[in-house]
């Protein structure tokens, strides 16, 4: 059976609600990293709110690549379903060589250091796809821009995800996982990161516009627990928010392990499923447990917490 067929007996439709005293232990009804077809999820904003609703959860953060085409329809739509849409955005940043990516969160309209760096990330992410098609072309397959549009609904940016199609649909490769192996995953040909705003560049216009920072799935960019910290460190220096203590299912021990490291430099804690499209094995809400901790969940940052509000 697929996750998002079934709903686990915490998450009851309609019967959703959200305490903004809750601990990341307790909290349920909540997932503050997904993805709609503004970016390269499969679900319009508006589906995704109604199946998150569906799901019973009463607060969701829409948190596109580098871009809030959604959030506008994701909000209006969650308002219909007596939901919380938190405003939000999965930016691209580069640090020591690193794709790294952040989730910020505010409350109410992006302010303007906010859509100015979009519109920087708009413009990277064009000239990284030129870039991406270049080098495939080079690797064997032709026309490769042409070839990732073809993969792109409406005028959304191109991301890898549009050329991992394209490779497959060209017959290169077998498979979406194969194309990352072999042609966009990190190190390879298509993970082209020099268009990216720095880490630093991107933490002081998220705190410029009024929002929050944290560092998307720490746990997915294949650092040594040595580098982790050092991320961690210049995160929490450059003015950085928190870091998402659950990222879709996660082991327990890694968990706890991150509890520290987080705990250490006063960082507040996110949780998120980074669904994408259901028939995955993860769904809106689907999260690891939480370990005991005295973290402080993000949802009580004082300049966030205006944004969890029942509307
Ligand atoms: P981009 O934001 O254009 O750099 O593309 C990164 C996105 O590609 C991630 O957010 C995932 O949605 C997707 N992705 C990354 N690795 C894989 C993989 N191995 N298989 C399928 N999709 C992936
Ligand atoms: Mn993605
Ligand atoms: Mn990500
Ligand atoms: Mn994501």
């Amino acid at each position: 059976m697929n996750a998002q067929d079934t709903t686990p007996s915490s998450l009851a439709p309609g019967s959703s609600s959200f305490d903004p005293g809750m601990t990341l232990e307790q909290a349920c009804h909540i997932d503050l990293h997904l993805h709609s077809t503004a970016s390269d999820g499969r679900l319009s904003p508006q589906e995704l709110m109604r199946l998150c609703h569906h799901r019973g959860l009463s607060c969701a953060a829409l948190t596109d690549h580098d871009t809030i085409d959604g959030v506008e329809a994701a909000a209006h739509e969650a308002r219909a379903l007596g939901m919380t849409l938190v405003p939000g955005a999965e930016l691209s940043t580069r640090w020591q060589g690193v794709g790294i990516h952040v989730v910020a969160m505010w409350h109410g309209q992006a302010q303007a250091p906010m859509t100015a760096l979009l519109e920087r990330l708009a413009q990277a992410r064009h000239d990284r796809a030129l870039e991406i098609a270049t080098r495939l072309e080079k690797a064997g397959l032709d026309n490769a821009l042409e070839r990732a549009r073809e993969q792109s609904p409406g005028a959304r940016l191109l991301g890898r995800p549009d050329f991992a199609r394209a490779l497959v649909a060209a017959g290169l490769v077998p498979d979406m996982t194969r194309a990352f192996k072999r042609y966009l995953g990190a190190g390879k040909t298509g993970d082209v990161k020099v268009h990216w705003p720095t880490l630093e560049e991107t933490l002081e216009s998220v705190r410029r516009a009024g929002g929050v920072a944290v560092v998307a799935h720490p746990l997915r960019y294949g650092l040594t627990r040595r580098r982790l910290g050092l991320l961690l460190d210049e995160f929490a220096a450059l003015g950085g928010e928190g870091a998402e203590l659950i990222s879709g299912y996660q082991n327990d021990n890694r968990s706890r392990d991150l509890v520290s490291l987080l705990d250490k430099r006063g960082l507040y804690a996110s949780l998120g499923s980074d669904f994408h499209y259901p028939g995955g094995a993860l769904a809106p809400g689907t999260l690891s447990a939480a370990p005991r901790s005295q973290l402080l969940p993000i949802w009580q940052h004082p300049r966030l917490a205006p944004a969890f509000e029942r509307p």
